[in-house]
């Protein structure tokens, strides 16, 4: 028999995952609160920059459409300035990474999944789901997957307050979609600036709904001088306040942006909102059960770039969960070990992602300055971004990681 499955929530993971279990033969409504075309019309929703691992998720079900046009993220660079001397740099390295991430629209990207979606034979309901109709698809389906990011409706699955370190935004975030920025040399990257006390500002190349572009990311801390997009109302204003911060904080960064334009209007984005962990599973006023996926239950701070990646292996992981389920009900057990499996992975993701919004300690220092002379090292904190739980336990224990800084410099490599 069939099974029938329902998936709110037209992003990365939810369209991943029908996609994947259209594939698989499986019957599958997905419902979206936006149509493809709005999607494409509207704002920027992320930088949304990939990792091999994620994006080979991807390939695995033939959705890399756009991997021969969208320009490769080759490598990973870290600048601190010098606090005490403007204008000079304390720390600077950059790494390739052994295999290159790409960023592609999710503009571009999810109305053409939507497209590939519906071919496949899946129904796509545009509806903005609330919990009358979650009890509709529940009733009506074996397993509903809340796949809405950081929409309202996720509130349903109740915060878990263990798992999650904190309870307000930890960065004011603003992304500027360009064209025209001067390429990094010798290899494209993800160009991190971490500006003690200010933020973090990172800019890597993308493929956006008009063609190549460089995405700039703004990570303010909140209430200092980088959380400024309060007054700013228009996208020229946006673009300019953008360069305004590259020129005071980041100069070698405003260097490149001479002869840069916005996108198009839409190109920009300016918010904030508190990393969270989710309990996985949410009860209906029926009793019925619906579970959640990615961003839904671990939404993470973008300073690490991770949010696209969990949201692909998440779904790769419930992908096979369902898929070794058989014919036995999708029941609060299994969904609850189906989350648990993820959580084994994403937990180091949210740890590691967490301790970047926090000041720095000393064994990072240690670690990020030993960086710029050792290739190794630069080469294992840029691969790190590929799977996260490579950087543990080290980056979490002083001794470890000064331990391991050592034998890398010893190395000599
Ligand atoms: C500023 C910023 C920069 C980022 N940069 C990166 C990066 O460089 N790399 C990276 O990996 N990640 C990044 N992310 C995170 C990444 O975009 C998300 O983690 C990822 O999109 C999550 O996928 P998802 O499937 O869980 O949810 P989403 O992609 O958010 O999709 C959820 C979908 O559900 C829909 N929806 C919501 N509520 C309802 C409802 N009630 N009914 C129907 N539909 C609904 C929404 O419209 C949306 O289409 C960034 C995020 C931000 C904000």
């Amino acid at each position: 028999m069939t099974r029938r499955i329902a998936i709110v929530g037209a992003g990365q993971s939810g369209l991943q995952t029908g996609i994947g279990l259209l594939q698989q033969g499986y019957q599958v409504t997905l419902h979206s609160n936006r149509t493809g075309e709005q999607i494409r019309a509207g704002r920027v929703m992320s930088s949304q920059c990939m990792f091999d691992r994620a994006l080979q998720t991807e390939r695995d079900l033939g959705l890399n459409f756009w991997e021969r046009d969208c320009p490769p993220v080759e490598g990973i660079g870290v600048t601190v300035p010098n606090p005490d001397k403007a204008g000079e740099k304390l720390i600077d390295w950059a790494a390739r990474l052994d295999r290159p991430a790409q960023s592609v629209d999710q503009r571009l990207k999810m109305p053409v999944w939507m497209d590939e979606f519906v071919r496949l034979g899946g129904e796509l309901v545009i509806q903005d789901v609330g919990i009358d109709e979650l009890e509709e698809l529940a009733a009506s389906h074996d397993l509903v997957l809340l796949a809405a990011g950081k929409g309202e409706i996720v509130r349903l699955f109740e915060r878990d307050a263990e798992r999650s370190q904190f309870d307000k935004p930890q960065r004011a975030l603003a992304l500027t979609y360009v064209r025209g920025m001067e390429p990094k040399q010798p290899h494209s990257r993800v160009a991190f600036n971490l500006i003690p006390g200010v933020g973090e500002y990172f800019a890597f190349p993308a493929l956006t709904v008009n063609g190549p572009c460089e995405i700039m990311v703004f990570e303010g801390i909140p209430g200092g001088p980088m959380d400024c997009w309060q007054d700013v109302s228009t996208p020229e204003q946006h673009l300019a306040r953008s360069l305004d911060i590259l020129r005071t904080y980041a100069p070698w960064e405003a260097e490149r942006c001479k002869h840069v334009e916005l996108t198009d209007d839409n190109g920009i984005l300016a918010g904030r909102f508190p990393p969270t962990v989710r309990k996985p599973v949410a009860t209906l006023p029926s009793g019925r059960k619906i579970l959640g996926i990615a961003d839904a239950l671990v939404v993470n701070d973008p300073i690490t770039g991770q949010g696209s990646n969990n949201g692909a292996k998440c779904s790769r992981i419930y992908l096979d969960s369902i898929l070794s389920r058989g014919d036995l009900p999708f029941d609060e057990a299994w969904m609850e070990s189906t989350f648990e499996t993820y959580w084994a992975y994403a937990r180091d993701v949210v740890t590691w992602t967490n301790s970047m919004l926090l000041p720095p300690p000393d064994h990072i220092l240690n670690l990020l300055g030993a960086a710029q002379h050792s290739p190794g090292l630069a080469a294992t904190i840029a691969n790190g971004f590929d799977n996260p739980p490579d950087n543990m336990p080290w980056w979490m224990d002083a001794n470890a990681c000064n331990h391991f800084v050592d034998e890398q410099l010893k190395k000599g490599a």
